[in-house]
């Protein structure tokens, strides 16, 4: 196997179209899969150290002001940052251990495209956009046409995720994130969900909500966004949710817990999500 270092986005394009390789940010996922003979790569092109790939900053995109987040950032600096909505920094919390978020990146988290991969949530109630690099150049694709299948994504063969891209009116909305394991420490999701929402006046709009681990992909549940999009707070309970809640997801039995297990869980997760939001709306500053 061969292990190649470039010093370029663009170069790691160009190997990327040129070889069988794959990949490769902080490994924390890619090597487990090596190690268990999932995959075999010809080549690892190894982009975690590459600069331009790294850090979260205010920046104008065609879609106008933004937080761009390079996906070699890693989850411990996503857990940590002020400028980030906290639905977000939450849901980097919960990724397993120090030592994995502090190796692990929001761009493999992403591309890995894991039903429970926990930034993934937040990142659709934030409407983030996806910036796509090939060596014929950059395209954008909206967080929620990214991902087709467990493990799987719209990223072509050639494709590294670059940039992910954080519209400004998402960081202004209140946001949250709550999940499920089976202990705490390194347990991986059984369910979590994300929510994000602006209230005037007593009233909740531009309310997105999306769960994980509950299909085989993140969804945003728009019906639950529907029902809720307008209402006064007080209207909003437990029994006022469940039934969109419902309707939304697909959950499995798996290894981890069972389908019955999770609808139950699914409706408490985005209701307490939902409290905590509704209680930060009133709290000031940029991203909430
Ligand atoms: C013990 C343990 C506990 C874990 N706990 C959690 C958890 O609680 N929650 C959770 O969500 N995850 C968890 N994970 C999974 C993993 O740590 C995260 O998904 C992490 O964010 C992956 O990032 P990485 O940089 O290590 O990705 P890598 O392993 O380097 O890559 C993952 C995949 O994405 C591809 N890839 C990476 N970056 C790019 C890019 N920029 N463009 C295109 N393709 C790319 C790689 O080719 C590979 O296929 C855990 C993993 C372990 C080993």
């Amino acid at each position: 196997m061969r292990y190649l270092k470039p010093s370029s986005v663009e170069e790691a394009a160009d190997l990327l179209e040129s070889s069988q390789g794959m990949i490769l940010a902080g490994g924390t996922d890619l090597c487990v899969y090596m190690a268990e003979g999932v995959v075999d790569p010809e080549a690892l092109i190894d982009i975690g150290d590459l600069d331009a790939m790294r850090g979260i900053q205010a920046a104008k995109s065609d879609h106008g002001d933004v937080i761009r987040i390079g996906a070699c950032t890693t989850i411990a600096e996503i857990a940590t940052s002020e400028a980030l909505p906290t639905c977000l920094r939450q849901g980097a919390q919960a990724v397993g251990s120090p030592q994995i978020r502090n190796l692990g990146t929001i761009g493999g988290n992403v591309c890995n495209a894991s039903p429970c991969g926990d930034t993934l949530a937040p990142l659709l109630t934030l409407d983030a956009r996806f910036v796509l690099r090939s060596s014929g150049g950059t395209r954008t694709v909206e967080s929620g046409d990214f991902f087709t299948g467990p493990k799987q994504t719209v990223l072509g063969p050639g494709e590294i995720l670059e940039f992910i891209e954080i519209p400004a009116a998402s960081c202004a909305r209140a946001s949250a994130f709550r999940m499920i394991g089976n202990r705490k420490g390194q347990a991986i999701s059984q369910v979590n969900a994300a929510v994000s929402l602006t209230i005037a006046d007593g009233r909740m709009s531009d309310i997105r909500v999306a769960v994980g681990s509950v299909a085989p992909i993140p969804l945003r549940l728009t019906k639950l966004e529907g029902v809720l999009d307008g209402q006064p707070i007080d209207d909003v309970s437990l029994a006022a949710i469940r039934e969109p809640v419902l309707e939304g997801i697909r959950p499995i039995d798996d290894v981890r817990s069972t389908a019955t297990y999770r609808q139950e869980v699914t409706v408490s997760l985005v209701f307490d999500a939902w409290a905590e939001c509704v209680g930060r709306a009133s709290g000031e500053g940029e991203c909430r």
